[in-house]
């Protein structure tokens, strides 16, 4: 039998899209090595942008604080929550099978995808929904590294009904580069997830230095670890070139959909799933090739790319600041008008509103860091910049 769709990966983006293609009539499976092991990362996202899918949330709060430093901070008046993996698997109910995806070879009508046992399978169109990706990884500007542990403790001072989206406090003893922050979910009065990260950086540091800053940190504020009950290891290239796109489609974290500046990508599939899975019915009519087109154009289209580009940029000047020049620039991103937030950290803007964003988060800084950014931006990324800002950008 041919497939109209068959999806490499079935992860949250493959699956996602296998579910969006299945219910539009086309004939689509997804392929996976371990179909029923349990997705693996602890996912948490704004609740506001899972639209039909509210009912998957495993827990929720109804607010998230950002705390710069001792004196400055807000808390977010929008519910985040953590995924219930199994729920959301549950929903979509992708079509999988197993197989470990080996090769791929295209002809005029399709595709033939070669599994590790040896089996093939045909489609007219194939995915790459592989999480990194099928072909070698392109070199990525930045990483986020992150170290989690969810520990019990003797007791904290967290509010239970709020989390913590990102807490810029000092460790006592720490390196001021690079700058780390706290992530912490409380989910009982002893009980929390706790994560040390460093949102953008050019080299990927050590696990092991992570840990140790998550340690001084918990030590500082008080909560005496009990137990330990896991470990996250959080390891996400941001901000790489978009793929090259052959007769492969990539979707997901593949298809270059995490956020550069934040690292999120689960809400960005789910959203886009359905309109790619509208293209691809609508490109199937004039062939495999048109098809894929179809679907990269209504996944990427040209504004977005743009916005991409300015996000990149975003990453490039995270990377190079200091603890004190990170609490200046997340206190004035903060600052912004709520839906200007929203938007940014969605990705949903329009390249007019993150413009407004950028030049709103400028005059909120302090003058010496804006004479920093403003040489950077000159040197050498200002012109891509421009080029992103210019209606003439790809
Ligand atoms: C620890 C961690 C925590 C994260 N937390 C968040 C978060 O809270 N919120 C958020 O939005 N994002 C988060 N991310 C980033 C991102 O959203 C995730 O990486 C997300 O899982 C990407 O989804 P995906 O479906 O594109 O790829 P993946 O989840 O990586 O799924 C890829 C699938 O492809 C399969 N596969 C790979 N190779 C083959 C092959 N050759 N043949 C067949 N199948 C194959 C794999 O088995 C896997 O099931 C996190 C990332 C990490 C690493």
């Amino acid at each position: 039998m041919t497939l109209d769709l068959l999806i490499i990966g079935a992860g949250p983006a493959g699956s996602a899209l296998a579910a969006a293609a299945a219910a539009r009539g086309l004939a689509a499976q997804a392929v996976d090595p371990d179909p029923a092991r349990p997705w693996p990362n602890r996912y948490g996202l704004w609740l506001d942008e899972l639209g039909p899918l509210a009912d998957v949330v495993a827990h929720r709060w109804a607010a998230a604080a950002v705390t710069f430093d001792a004196a400055r901070g807000a808390s977010l008046a929008r519910a985040y929550g953590t995924v219930d993996n199994e729920a959301l698997r549950r929903r979509l109910a992708a079509p999988v099978v197993a197989g470990e995806v080996v090769a791929v070879d295209h002809d005029a009508t399709g595709s033939t995808v070669t599994l590790a046992d040896g089996a093939t399978l045909r489609a007219a169109v194939v995915v790459d929904a592989t999480g990194r990706g099928l072909g070698p990884a392109p070199a990525a500007p930045g990483y986020q590294v992150a170290y989690g542990r969810l520990v019990e403790v003797e007791g904290h001072d967290h509010p239970l009904d709020t989390m913590g989206l990102m807490d810029f406090s000092p460790v006592p003893g720490a390196p001021a580069r690079p700058p780390t922050f706290l992530y912490t979910m409380p989910f009982g009065p002893r009980r929390l997830f706790v994560e040390e990260t460093v949102l953008a950086e050019r080299r990927p540091s050590a696990f092991d230095d992570l840990a140790a800053r998550l340690e001084a940190r918990l030590a500082h504020r008080g909560w005496r670890v009990v137990a330990v009950h896991e470990e996250e290891r959080c390891l996400i290239p941001m901000g790489a070139p978009l793929p090259r796109v052959g007769r492969v489609l990539p979707f997901g974290a593949a298809a270059g959909l995490v956020h550069p500046a934040t690292g999120y990508s689960l809400a960005h599939s789910l959203r886009t799933a359905p309109g790619v899975a509208d293209a691809l019915v609508e490109g199937l009519a004039a062939g495999p090739a048109a098809a894929v087109e179809a679907a990269w154009a209504a996944l990427w289209p040209g504004e977005k790319r743009r916005l991409w580009t300015l996000y990149r940029f975003g990453l490039q000047v995270l990377t190079r600041l200091d603890v004190r020049e990170t609490q200046d620039f997340f206190a004035a991103f903060f600052a912004l008008p709520p839906p200007l937030v929203r938007g940014w950290l969605a990705g949903t803007l329009s390249l007019a509103e993150a413009r407004q964003a950028m030049w709103g988060v400028f005059g909120g800084l302090p003058g010496a860091l804006r004479a920093r950014l403003i040489a950077h931006g000159l040197r050498p990324h200002g012109w891509r910049l421009l080029g992103a800002l210019s209606s003439r950008g790809r």
